[in-house]
């Protein structure tokens, strides 16, 4: 047996050789002492920071008192945090979950149940777009279906029905009568941070609506809040009848949900689906500190002014940096710049100027702060994006030399 890597993990990561010992809001320290800007922000999950004192405190305080019973008993900071989501949003019903994957799962079986118990076996389609992202089990890569992550991993769960990304015509043309539901991110996150335009958002609700067909929302990474509503798909002023949220509703902690209307759920009785860690004390205290912040008087406004501020600064560096930077994208704090120079050069630069990106899609760099960040922060965010370009724009390079 050759042992070609002694290291004890899977390899699939290609970490960063970086060490954080710990965060303080929109800052995270190495052990040694070097100070980072992260706009990760752990992949749009550190929504309220690093070690937010709210946060911290919620969960500590539930960690002295309960961590874990299972779903066999009842648990009040699900009902507490289940109604809010209620109160704020579409949605009737809701199923706590671990990760992003897990909300997806039970949103697909959440889809075909209701086509099942309205006596349709046969519906069970779900309708994707591609550039689409929606996890890494085998059904989510299925829906997902990006030949990379489905590579190798056996026949593809069948079920899922690509088509191509704002093509009405291709998506009339795949609606059958095994045609379940449509599934999409209203901000494509992995896909390169292509927003659904309103009023695609607006022609898809009545497109299901027509067709008798469930419109499934991914907000696991535009929810809760990061594109300047608490949920990205209320700027189109159309609901979904089940959605998948994760990642920031956490603010670091691993949960996810999955919110329906009463009618979606309907077929998800006693026994149909389950989870042994979903919904714990542990994450619901933590939920529920997220939302205390989240649904906050100004929280929203704040995002949406830092946004703006964002929108401005990434929009003057594309003008001046045309041979680094193709243009902007995304959506409030979702934000991303497609890359003329290949996006891994531009995050290895901007990681020299002490600022996290995470790639996307497309050859684009995401920028995900979290979104407490403040003006300053955001201003001095700027100022070291612009010094990444500067030492990578061959032009200005040029003019000074
Ligand atoms: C991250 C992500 C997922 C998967 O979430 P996990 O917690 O990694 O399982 C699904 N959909 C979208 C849009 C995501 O960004």
């Amino acid at each position: 047996m050759t042992q070609a890597n002694a290291q004890p993990l899977y390899d699939t990561y290609n970490r960063a050789g970086l060490r954080f010992e710990r965060g303080e809001g929109v800052w995270l320290i190495t052990e040694k002492g070097d100070r980072y800007l992260d706009f990760a922000a752990g992949i749009a999950v550190n929504s309220l920071g690093h070690a937010h004192p709210h946060l911290v405190k919620a969960l500590t305080s539930q960690a002295e008192k309960l961590w874990h019973v299972s779903n066999v008993y009842e648990i009040p900071g699900q009902e507490k945090l289940g109604q809010r989501l209620v109160n704020a949003t579409f949605a009737d019903k809701v199923f706590f979950t671990n990760s992003g994957a897990e909300a997806l799962e039970c949103a697909i079986k959440t889809t075909r149940r209701y086509h099942y118990v309205n006596g349709h076996p046969e519906r069970y389609r779900i309708i994707t777009f591609e550039g689409a992202f929606h996890g890494r089990t085998l059904a989510t890569i299925a829906a997902g279906g990006q030949a990379k992550y489905l590579e190798g991993f056996g026949p593809k769960v069948d079920g899922f029905d690509q088509i191509p990304f704002g093509d009405e015509k291709a998506l009339k043309a795949a609606i059958t009568p095994e045609t379940a539901g449509i599934l999409i991110e209203p901000v494509q996150g992995e896909g390169g941070l292509r927003p659904v335009t309103e009023e695609s958002l607006r022609s898809l609700r009545k497109i299901c609506d027509e067709h008798g067909l469930l419109l499934l929302l991914d907000e696991v990474q535009c929810g809760v809040g990061r594109t300047g509503k608490l949920f990205a798909h209320e700027w189109a002023g159309v609901t979904p009848d089940i959605m998948a949220v994760a990642k920031g509703i956490g603010g670091g902690f691993p949960m996810g949900a999955c919110l329906a209307t009463a009618e979606a759920a309907k077929g998800m009785t006693a026994g149909v689906h389950g989870t042994t860690y979903g919904g714990n004390p542990l994450a619901m205290a933590v939920g529920n500190a997220v939302l205390d912040v989240v649904l906050a008087d100004g929280f929203i406004e704040h995002v949406r002014d830092i946004a703006r501020l964002f929108k401005q600064g990434l929009a003057s560096i594309a003008d001046r940096y045309p041979d680094v930077v193709s243009e902007q994208r995304g959506s409030g704090l979702l934000m991303g710049l497609k890359c003329v120079v290949p996006n891994t050069a531009f995050i290895e630069a901007l990681r020299e100027e002490n600022l996290l990106s995470v790639g996307a899609g497309d050859n684009v760099v995401r920028l995900l702060p979290p979104l407490t960040i403040t003006e300053d922060e955001a201003r001095e965010g700027l100022a070291r994006i612009e010094a990444a370009c500067e030492r990578l724009s061959v032009v200005n390079k040029k003019k000074s030399a």
